[in-house]
């Protein structure tokens, strides 16, 4: 049967989940004016500056993608704040410990003109404690004339300083090998505990997905539209929730207004896809004071067939009357079938409403999609729900489920070994039994058979 053919070392590969941009992340960090906008175009490769000389200008965090020596990887500016605000050297200081949770190698720019200041010294003091690998950028030696600042610079006691200039890109190729020389060739992003987790806002257009970004991450990335100049891709953004940081995959496609070109809506649906691919877990918006339409019900498939972790939330909750959540009730039981075991928040991103509720929902679909079951504890239960429910006979013969496994998470992953087949019936019996057993709400969960002759 066509079950049989299910190879375990398929399925294991399968369910990582982690094929697609899992390229490793490098964060710049540094006070404001030190250079790091400019060293990020630079390493970028694009000459154009992004660098807005716009006092109060705060940009957020944007991750860039980068190829050096044919290895991707993505830069991650950590951004700017006003020069004049108040508490800069605990602003440099919070950068620098969101980056050792999120990054996989951190540059530390220092401006070697100026020297060491004491936010410099705090920053390098809470990065010399850092797991994740630091290197030392003195940037703005367009000559040689600075080599005895720069060599003042080993106090801060994060080693060799390495001597750039990223305006003239003097320095930025040896800089760059190093660079390759720390970065992991795969980004801890991903592993339980590790960096931010990766999170896809799906749903279709006007269901409210900037608008949740927006009030996920503070209002001011607005500001990000209307700089001149800001002419690079933002791939991901790092939102801070629950104290916590999260990467945003692809949010490039919701700062700048989809256009309607033709064929816009069929690209828009590829880089859909293309995020729920990269993402562990998806955020599907749904507008909730309208009928769920075809439209959510292609997204939610999208999501349901990648195996990713999902949360529903119900936008546009404000606009949500008595009689329309009757109906929606209705529509729910209709056209979610296919996934009971997503969990649903309502929210409302225009008041805030409920939003807060998106992470403990996140936490969870997270958990349920990392989660493990002991191949012992597994075949115990299943022993007993077995002889309790035994599979139905097949032409005469009662298939005998023999054995048990998890072939992977991320999405939990069962394999059956039997000696006959397994109606879809009686798998979607042992489906539901387990997430009864084990709780997997918020994620999928595969059952497949494997039949031994
Ligand atoms: P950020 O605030 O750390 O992102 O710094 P920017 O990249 O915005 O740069 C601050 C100022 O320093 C800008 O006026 C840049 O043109 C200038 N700058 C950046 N790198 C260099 C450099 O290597 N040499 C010189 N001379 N100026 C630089
Ligand atoms: P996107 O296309 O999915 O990014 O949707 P937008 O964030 O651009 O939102 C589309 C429209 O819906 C905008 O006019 C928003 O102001 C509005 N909107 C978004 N969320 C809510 C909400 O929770 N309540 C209400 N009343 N309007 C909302």
């Amino acid at each position: 049967s066509e079950e049989s053919e299910w190879d375990y070392a398929d399925l294991e590969a399968d369910g990582e989940g982690e094929a697609h941009i899992a390229v490793p992340t490098l964060a710049v960090v540094g006070r404001p004016n030190v250079g790091k906008s400019t060293l990020v175009n630079r390493i970028i490769g694009r000459r154009e500056a992004v660098v807005e000389d716009i006092p109060g200008v705060t940009r957020d965090r944007v991750s860039y993608e980068a190829n050096w020596a044919g290895r991707r990887f993505l830069v991650q500016d950590t951004g700017g704040w006003e020069p004049d605000a108040k508490g800069l050297q605990q602003a440099v200081a919070r950068q620098a410990e969101l980056a050792m949770g999120t990054a996989d190698a951190i540059l530390l720019v220092v401006d070697a003109v100026v020297g060491a200041t004491t936010t410099d010294e705090a920053v390098a003091r809470v990065l010399r404690r850092s797991k994740t690998p630091v290197i030392l950028v003195a940037n703005k030696v367009d000559d040689g004339r600075t080599e005895s600042e720069v060599a003042a610079l080993w106090s801060l006691g994060l080693g060799q300083p390495y001597s750039v200039s990223a305006t003239h890109g003097r320095g930025t190729g040896d800089l760059l090998d190093e660079v390759l020389e720390k970065l992991p060739e795969t980004p801890r992003e991903g592993i339980p505990g590790g960096g931010p987790r990766r999170v896809a806002l799906v749903g279709k257009p006007n269901v409210g997905k900037s608008s949740l970004l927006n009030k996920l991450s503070g209002d001011e990335r607005s500001v990000v539209h209307n700089v001149a100049g800001t002419t690079v891709d933002p791939v991901d953004s790092i939102v801070e929730l629950g104290g916590r940081p999260w990467r945003f995959v692809d949010t490039a496609g919701l700062r700048k207004r989809v256009s309607h070109a033709s064929g816009a809506e069929f690209y828009a649906s590829l880089r859909t896809k293309s995020a729920i691919e990269a993402a562990e877990v998806a955020i599907l918006l749904i507008d909730a004071h309208e009928p769920i339409t075809e439209q959510d019900l292609r997204v939610l498939s999208m999501v349901a067939d990648t195996g990713r972790a999902l949360v529903i939330a119900f936008n546009k909750w404000d606009l949500v009357d008595e009689d329309r959540r009757l109906m929606l009730d209705k529509e729910v039981d209709r056209d979610l079938v296919r996934v009971p075991w997503a969990q649903r928040v309502n929210i409302s991103a225009h008041t805030g409403r409920a939003v807060a509720k998106l992470v403990p929902a996140l936490d969870t679909a997270l958990e349920s999609w990392d989660k493990r079951i002991p191949t012992g504890r597994l075949n115990t239960w299943l022993k007993e729900v077995v002889a309790a429910t035994p599979p139905p006979m097949r032409g005469g013969r009662l298939p005998r489920i023999m054995f048990a496994t998890q072939a992977s998470t991320r999405p939990p992953t069962f394999v059956l070994f039997t000696t006959g087949f397994l109606e879809a019936g009686y798998r979607r019996f042992i489906e539901r039994r387990l997430r009864e057993e084990f709780n997997f709400d918020g994620s999928p969960i595969r059952v497949s058979v494997r039949v031994r002759e």
